[in-house]
């Protein structure tokens, strides 16, 4: 399912909004029109004023999020790094980049580019609104058009600081890391700065059970990322250099398009494997896997065929290809087997296991 919607292109990278953002987005709004100044418009006796204020705020929020992250992607397309997209999620945005540089000095530039578009962004809101608001400090606040302003600078000013927590997935854990990775080596400043995360997020946690569910939830939130980050970066490391051949299984058995779903089940007890490519006259047509055959009722078995329940828009990889290219493709594409090919014939199949596995030996 397609869960984003692209709204443009911006430096050549498209932007998209999430499903969950479109959800947020109101009820941002909502908070607006209800809190009373300086963090809302309740006392706005229009509704039409109201509500037309607090959606400003909730979408130029927004509009600060997306700059802070085409911060990080213009630094990092400078190094030659490629930004598939930016998309706008429940919580803020997330560039989803080709391959994050693993040079410690571009990555710490890269990092503190975001914050810096916030503090920018922060700065020059509130140093308008302390111009306007000279001679009457007081009653500016009061005129709504101004506290947009001067609200739109505190969040962003906050967007700053919270992005600056050394903490996995925080700009602020990358910038650690990146401090770290000039003196040790990368893996080793990946494990210490997601071990500084969790830490802090634990003690975030034990926080939040006085100061409030909010606190606990960005806890969670922080503890979830940084082990991420810790794991890619360890599979990313171990398997450098790692080729598809040196990983894949060899001895494929190859099924047939027209054999019946019941003789496919015979078929797994006999080699074990969760998972076959579906060829006729040596061409490759699909891929068929047990979760296919669960979908489809025992009393069924006898009469379906492997064409009806196959996969059918390959994906596929070269056996010269990186071991991890292969991780990629798997995640972005929630498949657990992708099958490898050498001039259009099936040379072997590899899967997530194998993978795992090789990165268990690696270590
Ligand atoms: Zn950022």
């Amino acid at each position: 399912m397609n869960t984003s919607i692209q709204i443009g292109r911006i430096m050549g990278i498209p932007i998209k909004l999430h499903i969950t953002f479109l959800l947020i987005l109101p009820v941002f709004a909502y908070f607006f029109s209800v809190n009373p100044a300086p963090f809302g418009f309740n006392d706005v006796t229009l509704p039409i004023t109201r509500y037309a204020l607090s959606l400003s705020a909730a979408i130029s929020l927004f509009i600060c999020v997306l700059l802070h992250e085409l911060g990080h992607s213009y630094v990092a397309k400078r190094h030659g790094t490629k930004i598939q997209n930016i998309t706008l999620f429940l919580f803020g945005g997330v560039s989803s980049m080709e391959e994050i540089p693993r040079d410690p000095k571009i990555e710490f530039k890269m990092a503190l580019a975001g914050p810096s578009v916030s503090l920018l962004i922060g700065s020059i809101l509130i140093i308008i609104y302390e111009f306007f608001s000279l001679d009457n400090i007081s009653t500016t606040i009061n005129n709504p058009y101004m506290r947009i302003t001067w609200l739109i600078g505190y969040i962003n000013i906050i967007l700053f600081a919270f992005n600056l927590l050394p903490a996995f997935p925080m700009d602020g854990g990358r910038v650690l890391r990146a401090w770290l990775a000039g003196r040790m080596s990368y893996i080793k400043a990946t494990r210490t700065a997601a071990g500084i995360g969790k830490m802090f997020a634990i003690f975030m946690g034990i926080f939040g059970l006085f100061a409030g569910l909010w606190f606990i939830l960005i806890a969670f939130f922080i503890y979830i990322g940084a082990s991420e980050e810790e794991k890619s970066t360890e599979i990313t490391v171990v398997l450098e250099g790692v080729k598809i051949k040196d990983i894949m299984s060899r001895n494929v058995t190859p099924v047939t398009p027209g054999m019946s779903v019941e003789e496919l089940v015979d078929f797994m007890f006999r080699y074990k494997h969760m998972g076959y490519p579906v060829v006729n006259d040596s061409d490759v047509k699909g891929i068929v896997t047990f979760t296919d055959v669960q979908k489809v009722p025992k009393e069924e078995r006898k009469n379906v065929r492997i064409s009806e329940i196959m996969t059918k828009d390959l994906i596929t990889l070269r056996e010269d290809d990186d071991a991890v290219s292969a991780l990629k493709l798997m995640t972005v594409n929630n498949i657990g087997r992708i099958i490898i090919t050498k001039e259009k014939q099936i040379v072997g199949i590899v899967s997530r296991t194998d993978i795992l596995r090789s990165v268990q030996l690696l270590e």
